[in-house]
C-alpha cells in the first residue's frame, strides 16, 4: 500500500486517534471548547478574527486587495512575470491565520489540515476551475524526516477527496534551500532556482493536464513559480495555485516575510 495515497497504517493511526480523542471539540485557533457543529472547527470568536479573502483580489495571483487598490493586479504581479497561471487564496496571512498554520505545522495536528482543505473547497467553489491533477509543493526531505509526513500533502489529499480530483505526487525537491524568512523577493527567487523537479516517471502523467499546485501560504510566489515553471516544461496545459494564506499586497521593501 502506498504511503501517499491517505490510507497507510501512519494515516488510519491518526484518524483513529482523533475518533478517540475528538479534535472538533475544540477550536483549531485558540482551543476553545466547541460543538461539532461550527464550520471549518473554529469557535464564533475566531472565525470573526480570520481576514477571508472576500473582497477584490488580484487577477493573477488572488491576494487580497487593499479596498482603495486602483489595479485589478497587486503591485507584484505588476512587476513580476509569474509561471502559474492563475493562484487562489482564502485569507489574508495575518496573526490568527498564522497560528492556525503554525499549530498545523509545528505540532502535526492532521485535523487542522482537514479543515484547512475544508476551507480551499469552499474557496474555489464557485470558480471556474476544472484541474486534472492536484498536486502539492513538496517539503524538504529533511523536513519531513524530522516530523516523519509532508503537511502540505495531507491538505491536498484532504482537498482532492473533496473536490474528487485524483492527488498525484508530481514534483520532488532536488535542492536543500535556505528558510525564506529573513530573505527579499529576489533572494528567494535565487534561492529555490533549479529546487525542484518532475518525480521520475511523472513527465507522461503531466502532458497536457491541467495541474492546481497546493501550498499553505503565498508570499512573493517564488516557490509556487518554481514548481510551475518545471510544470510547464514538462508539457502541462495550465497550472493554477491553491493557498491558504496570502500576504498582504505591499512593496517589496516592506514585505513582511512569511514562508
Ligand atoms: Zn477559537
Ligand atoms: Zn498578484
Amino acid at each position: 500500500m502506498r504511503r501517499t495515497d491517505g490510507t497507510g497504517p501512519a494515516g488510519w493511526m491518526r484518524e483513529l486517534q482523533d475518533l478517540v480523542f475528538p479534535p472538533q471539540l475544540y477550536c483549531h485557533s485558540c482551543g476553545a471548547v466547541i460543538d461539532g457543529t461550527r464550520t471549518y472547527g473554529l469557535c464564533d470568536d475566531c472565525i470573526t478574527k480570520f481576514s477571508w479573502a472576500a473582497g477584490s483580489v488580484c487577477a493573477k495571483c488572488g491576494k487580497p486587495l487593499p479596498e482603495t487598490a486602483l489595479h485589478s493586479t497587486c503591485y507584484d504581479c505588476r512587476t513580476t512575470q509569474h509561471a502559474f497561471d492563475r493562484g487562489y487564496t482564502c485569507a489574508s496571512y495575518g496573526l490568527y491565520e498564522r497560528m492556525l498554520i503554525s499549530e498545523f505545522k509545528e505540532r502535526s495536528k492532521d485535523h487542522i489540515g482537514h479543515a484547512i482543505a475544508e476551507v480551499m473547497a469552499d474557496r474555489i467553489a464557485g470558480e471556474s476551475l476544472s484541474p486534472d491533477i492536484l498536486t502539492a509543493v513538496p517539503a524538504g526531505r529533511w523536513k519531513t524526516a524530522k516530523r516523519g509526513y509532508d503537511q502540505t500533502e495531507i491538505v491536498a489529499q484532504s482537498l482532492a477527496r473533496r473536490i474528487g480530483i485524483r492527488y498525484l505526487e508530481l514534483l520532488v525537491r532536488t535542492k536543500h534551500t535556505r528558510t525564506m524568512r529573513q530573505l527579499g523577493a529576489g533572494e528567494r527567487r535565487a534561492n529555490v532556482q533549479g529546487a525542484f523537479s518532475i518525480l521520475k516517471g511523472r513527465d507522461s502523467i503531466i502532458d497536457g493536464k491541467k495541474i492546481l499546485l497546493i501550498d499553505d501560504v503565498y508570499t512573493t510566489g517564488s516557490t509556487l513559480d518554481a514548481c510551475a515553471a518545471v510544470l510547464k516544461e514538462a508539457g502541462a496545459a495550465r497550472v493554477d495555485v491553491l493557498t491558504f494564506a496570502a500576504g498582504a499586497d505591499v512593496h517589496p521593501a516592506f514585505e513582511e516575510a512569511a514562508e
